[in-house]
């Protein structure tokens, strides 16, 4: 007889886990029920969907803060979901939450980028009806968009994807500490990343909360994560320190007017901005010409919604070659 290895999975999580933690055997499942796998847990299913999709893929080649930037080291999106995956296990396996189903909504949390990060983002919301916004489009792309159909992931993965924002209320603690891991990642790394460009320096940042959260990059990331840590351990919840928070606060207020609105690091989004608004301006007028994949979901969600779809799944290169395609006359041959 083969063993069933999930259920031994299962059981394991039963024994072991949190009391707070969610067991992969009480999701409250998918849109359109599947055949249980023999090994993995339905967490990690969703995981290997996520990490197996194209949406997935794209997330290299899309930015993170730089854009386009020339130097090999700076994060892209799929870097700093990976940071994020990384941030978030260590936190979950140390308060004895479900790792796995973490690790899902980490690898999936942004996976509704627009290219050219919040610059594109920033167009849509202002063109589209109804508004755009990167985490509500993360959902979008696993239940519809992905292939044409979605992944047919776990309510507990997209309601994790759907909350990761700040303002966000996750059902789960898995959820919560995505959303914690998410802004301790994107905090450090883009100071890491100014400092590369030259924009800030370590002297730059303000000292009261360099004195408190830390010096470098790694005691920073270690400080924070041991104050989640002690705050939430056997508790019914994940959160910061109200003292650390406020320190972190103050740091992403700084990273916000020094860096996300200094005017070196934004010289190229007045051109990635129109990039994105001549595209989404041209194929709402040429709706004919949107794959079909995109195309399907007009009579339900509109030919706007629909043209914000295609727009924001690009890559930013593709977006730039879509562009020179559309709109750059060719020479003659
Ligand atoms: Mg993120």
């Amino acid at each position: 007889m083969t063993l069933c290895y999930r259920e031994i999975i299962e059981k394991r999580e039963t024994d072991t886990l949190s009391p707070y933690a969610m067991l992969s055997a009480n999701s409250r499942g998918r849109k359109k029920q599947i055949e249980p796998c023999p090994i993995r847990t339905e967490f990690v299913r969703d995981r290997d969907r996520i990490i197996h999709c194209k949406s997935f893929r794209r997330l290299k080649h899309k930015t993170q803060v730089f854009l386009s930037p020339v130097g090999d080291h700076y994060r892209t999106r799929l870097t700093h979901t990976l940071e994020v995956a990384q941030i978030a296990r260590t936190i979950s396996r140390a308060l004895n939450l479900n790792e796995d189903l973490t690790e899902a909504i980490a690898m999936g949390h942004d996976l509704g980028h627009t290219p050219f990060g919040h610059a594109g983002e920033n167009v849509l919301k202002s063109l589209v009806p109804g508004g755009f916004e990167h985490n509500v489009q993360s959902l979008r792309v696993v239940e519809k968009l992905e292939n044409g159909i979605g992944l047919n992931l776990t309510y507990e993965v997209r309601d994790g994807i759907l909350n990761h924002k700040k303002n966000g209320a996750p059902i789960t603690l898995e959820g919560s500490v995505v959303s914690l891991a998410d802004r301790i990642a994107y905090v450090n790394h883009d100071i890491d990343d100014a400092i590369r460009a030259g924009l800030l320096n370590n002297e730059s940042l303000p000292k009261n909360c360099i004195e408190m959260i830390g010096a470098t990059h790694g005691e920073r990331i270690n400080a924070l994560i041991l104050d989640i840590l002690t705050e939430s351990f056997n508790k019914n919840y994940v959160r910061m320190s109200d003292d650390m928070s406020e320190e972190f606060e103050k740091l992403r207020d700084f990273l916000f007017n020094n860096l996300y609105h200094n005017p070196i690091a934004k010289s190229e989004e007045g051109k990635a901005e129109a990039l994105v608004e001549s595209l989404y301006k041209y194929y709402l007028t040429h709706i004919d010409r949107l794959p079909d994949d995109f195309k399907k979901y007009i009579d339900e969600d509109g030919e706007a919604r629909a043209t914000a779809d295609y727009i924001a799944c690009m890559t930013d290169r593709y977006a730039v070659r879509e562009y020179e395609r559309i709109f750059v006359p060719k020479d003659w041959n």
